[in-house]
């Protein structure tokens, strides 16, 4: 953990081993935080905001540490994705393009830190100045999942830092290796101590804490909903700054008019992607009835061929699922839709491969005859698993699209640009994508409609999170009012 500028140990002496899901070898052992070393961490930001020199650093000085992180991920971005593929399984190319975003998401928050203009109001009281400026919010803890991890802590610390915060950041606790490694390139880039402090640890404690306590101004989770509802819960305490982003179950539209070949390709990365654990995976297909038969037949054609393995090596399409945990739930959730009376056309089961068996690897797996009360449409899998429902009018697909308490993303997929665009003004969600699935970038916003989420993350947006806003008056000629003569 790295502490105050240093790096220490857990005081209670625990320890937890980091599993690699393909294998279930052990690849680290991590000092595992409780609440004292968060403390201690928060007391550390706490001193660096408000009594070190960070917030009062030149944004443009503050801007060029955060590029030097994106230079030094750059330069070290091999071992990263290498750390990144061991942690989660994922593949080894996905994790390079991950850490070419992260470090694009340096670069752009690096950008951002020195370009704030503040506001000039026109005061409607003569002879007076109004004036509106940004100020950082304070200490901040930021809180990740186990899917993307470096990407999702990426997406909190480069803004915090731009706008001028100090951080404690909890990396999910089975997935810490590659946010250890980047607290390592931070100090190489000279972020000051105090400023950025990482504790290791599990939700209830480490997490816990960072909710809780009365010392930090605000909290920023990605992760489940249940998770985020009691950290909602927790940060009422001393009404914290709250920004969230949870699940998604996420629709994707196939209109009859859609290129066909480019809709297929499209909805079979749109679920099967790091096997289906994204948050904006595309999980409901939604697909016009005219083609249902011929579009089902297709996917099922090509998900029969994904080639599973180690993330390692390159003819790997998918990696396992993250944990035996995980996998339960996914099983789970496949049982249900078949109680549900869905109809389970490929997959829904281990793989038999000999290779694959001490990983926790589930076939990628589609159901069709889905109707939108089923639990298996309404809830996040999080795992390879694509329900299918058909439509008539594209005022059904928007129905049924809208039709769960996510709002995270969506998908439309025809020719008839009009009409896409119609059904995309009609989406309640933070992110619609039109004739493409997934692309996200640092340049634009990213959160969630309804219980997705509160606030954005990247873009403008995800700089304006960690910032209060000020307004200053002026009376240029004040005089005594005389009310209480
Ligand atoms: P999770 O909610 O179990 O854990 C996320 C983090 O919260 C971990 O670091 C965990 O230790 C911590 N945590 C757990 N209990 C806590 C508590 N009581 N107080 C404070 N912290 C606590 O989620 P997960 O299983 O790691 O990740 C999967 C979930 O994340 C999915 O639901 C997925 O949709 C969501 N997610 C959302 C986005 C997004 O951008 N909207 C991105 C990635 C993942």
């Amino acid at each position: 953990m790295y502490i105050d500028g240093q790096w220490v140990n857990a005081k209670s002496g625990q320890t937890r081993e980091i599993i690699n899901p393909f294998n279930q070898e052990i690849i680290a052992t991590a000092t595992e935080g409780d609440r004292e070393d968060t403390k201690q961490a928060i007391e550390a930001a706490r001193k660096a905001f408000d009594e070190e020199s960070w917030t009062k650093t030149p944004a443009s000085e503050r801007g060029d540490i955060v590029q030097k992180i994106a230079n030094l991920i750059r330069r070290d971005k091999e071992e990263l994705a290498k750390l990144e593929t061991l942690d989660t399984g994922k593949t080894l190319e996905e994790s390079l393009v991950d850490m070419e975003d992260i470090a694009g998401v340096f670069q752009y928050f690096a950008g951002l830190a020195d370009k704030d203009e503040g506001e000039v109001i026109a005061s409607p009281i003569p002879n007076s100045e109004s004036r509106v400026v940004r100020e950082p919010v304070g200490v901040c803890s930021q809180i990740t999942p186990w899917n993307y991890p470096l990407l999702q802590a990426a997406w909190k610390i480069a803004p915090a830092l731009a706008a001028g915060n100090t951080i404690i950041v909890k990396p999910s606790e089975i997935t810490p290796l590659t946010t250890v490694k980047v607290f390592e390139l931070m100090e190489e880039a000279g972020v000051p101590k105090g400023v950025a402090n990482l504790v290791l640890g599990a939700g209830a404690t480490v997490g816990a804490e960072l909710s809780e306590s009365n010392q930090v101004d605000l909290i920023s989770f990605t992760g489940g909903i249940e998770t985020g509802k009691k950290i909602m819960q927790a940060a009422s305490n001393n009404v914290k700054k709250l920004a969230l982003e949870l699940g998604g179950k996420n629709p994707n539209i196939v209109f009859a008019d859609a290129d066909f070949e480019l809709a297929v390709d499209q909805a079979l990365n749109a679920v099967f992607f790091h096997a289906g654990q994204v948050c904006s995976a595309g999980a409901r297909l939604l697909v016009e009835e005219s083609i249902h038969d011929q579009f089902v037949e297709a996917l099922i054609e090509r998900t029969k061929n994904i080639r599973l393995g180690n993330g390692f090596d390159q003819d790997t399409q998918s990696g396992p699922l993250i944990s035996a945990e995980h996998r339960g739930k996914v099983e789970k959730y496949v049982e249900i839709g078949i109680e549900e009376g869905a109809k389970l056309v490929v997959g829904g089961k281990r793989p038999e491969q000999e290779e694959l068996q001490n990983g926790f690897f589930f076939e990628p797996t589609i159901f069709t005859n889905c109707t939108s009360d089923m639990r298996i449409v309404q809830e996040e899998v999080f795992g390879p698993v694509l329900t299918v429902e058909t439509f008539t009018s594209a005022n059904e697909a928007v129905e049924k699209a809208n039709d769960t308490i996510y709002g995270l993303a969506g998908a439309v997929f025809s020719t008839d640009i009009g009409k896409a665009e119609e059904v995309s003004a009609q989406l309640r969600m933070g992110t619609v994508w039109i004739n493409d699935f997934h692309p996200y970038f640092a340049q634009a916003p990213w959160g969630g409609y309804k219980q997705s989420g509160i606030g954005r993350e990247l873009g403008k947006p995800g700089l304006d999170e960690y910032t209060e806003v000020k307004h200053v008056f002026r009376n240029k000629q004040p005089e005594p009012l005389g009310w209480f003569k």
